[in-house]
């Protein structure tokens, strides 16, 4: 049970675009199982970066005539390479990522249309199940989403996994969107000691991406062996095992809880998952790939209530209203999700579980 629970717990995530796609002459859907979309396109808008410089100075005004303006060295855009600084000694910064992140292209991957109807699903998807699994609660490094908690993004860059100035932006952007969502949940259960550090640690890595393959529901075919060589390569810049950072990060910097999230940014077409404790060790980690911002922001706050001791809920054979427009259920832009009562209890938000239509671990 343990294990049914522990394996991959992955967001529906690409379910869901032709449903809402405008062009509906598409006939080629396989029957049955999930739809696939082949290439997630990481959205290339253009970030505003604050350092577009003022035309230079000597600008005489001679009369009107127009003189070429000089042109102002471009910004990054969002296709330029980030190298990945040397890693201090002592560690990272433990700083949280800086809230100005949380900008207007932002607020505009935060609400939008539901990419997922709220339905039951299919009766011959494999991922039916008739149970829903407390397993991870109190589990792990991240028991409780409640106190002061950090989760820590480890974001993976090595010769073969590149960030660009936009996937880096939208990395701490994805967590700020996360932790937005958790502050606003948490006040509908007044959950009043919730404390959420986003912390970002870009780490210059050895690590070689092998290729991912993906099976026909877009899981990782092989999710722990590259889990583990990651973290390993992780922890060889980090010079500590991320076991000992909890530690740490508990003892020294009084943190209650800590959760891990590793990206590496790469187009995978695999979905999001996340691995609870004790499924590796005591260290709750889930793994991230490129993503569409809004997406991003979703997955995360998704893979994180895993990590906190949700189950998923959109794969129940028996479905119950109540947990209609649940994160752990439906795909969509966190606007339009909400942390229901399940996943509440779960994460330590309620003191009871609630009473449901299905099987839980709880009854
Ligand atoms: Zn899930």
């Amino acid at each position: 049970m343990l294990i049914t629970l522990a394996l991959l717990v992955g967001v529906p995530l690409f379910l869901l675009l032709i449903l809402v796609g405008a062009v509906a002459s598409q006939t080629s859907t396989p029957t049955g199982t999930q739809t696939q979309t082949s290439t997630q396109t990481q959205t290339s808008t253009q970030t505003q970066t604050s350092t577009q410089g003022q035309t230079s100075a000597g600008t005489s005004e001679s009369s009107g005539t127009a003189t070429p303006a000089a042109t102002a060295p471009p910004g990054p855009d969002d296709s330029t390479p980030v190298t990945p600084p040397p890693i201090a000694s002592g560690g990272p910064s433990r700083a949280a990522i800086d809230s100005r992140q949380l900008d207007r292209q932002s607020q505009r991957a935060w609400s939008g249309q539901c990419w997922d109807p709220d339905q039951p699903m299919d009766s011959d998807n494999p991922e039916r199940r008739n149970h829903y699994d407390l397993a991870t609660m109190n589990a792990g490094s991240a028991k409780r989403l409640r106190g002061k908690v950090a989760v820590v993004h480890l974001l993976l860059a090595s010769k073969s996994l590149t960030w660009t100035f936009g996937t880096r932006t939208d990395a701490d952007r994805g967590a700020l969107l996360a932790a937005r969502f958790f502050s606003e949940q948490a006040k509908r259960y007044s959950v009043t000691d919730l404390e959420y550090t986003p912390m970002a640690w870009l780490l210059p890595t050895t690590f070689k991406l092998k290729e991912l393959k993906i099976d026909d529901s877009s899981r990782l075919e092989d999710p722990r062996a590259m889990v583990k060589s990651a973290l390993k390569a992780a922890e060889a810049t980090l010079g500590e095992t991320l076991s000992k950072i909890t530690k740490s990060l508990k003892q020294e910097d009084g943190y209650a809880e800590v959760a891990f999230m590793l990206h590496l940014p790469v187009d995978s077409g695999a979905r999001e998952f996340a691995y609870p404790s004790p499924y590796l060790g005591q260290l709750d980690v889930a793994v991230m790939f490129n993503e569409e911002l809004g997406q991003l922001g979703y997955s995360t706050a998704h893979e994180l209530c895993h990590l906190f001791g949700a189950d998923d809920l959109y794969n129940l054979t028996r479905y119950d209203e109540e947990d209609a427009g649940d994160v752990m259920r439906i795909n969509c832009p966190l606007s339009e999700v909400s942390v229901r009562d399940m996943t509440a209890y779960t994460m330590g938000w309620l003191d009871r579980p609630p009473r449901r239509r299905y099987k839980s671990s709880a009854d």
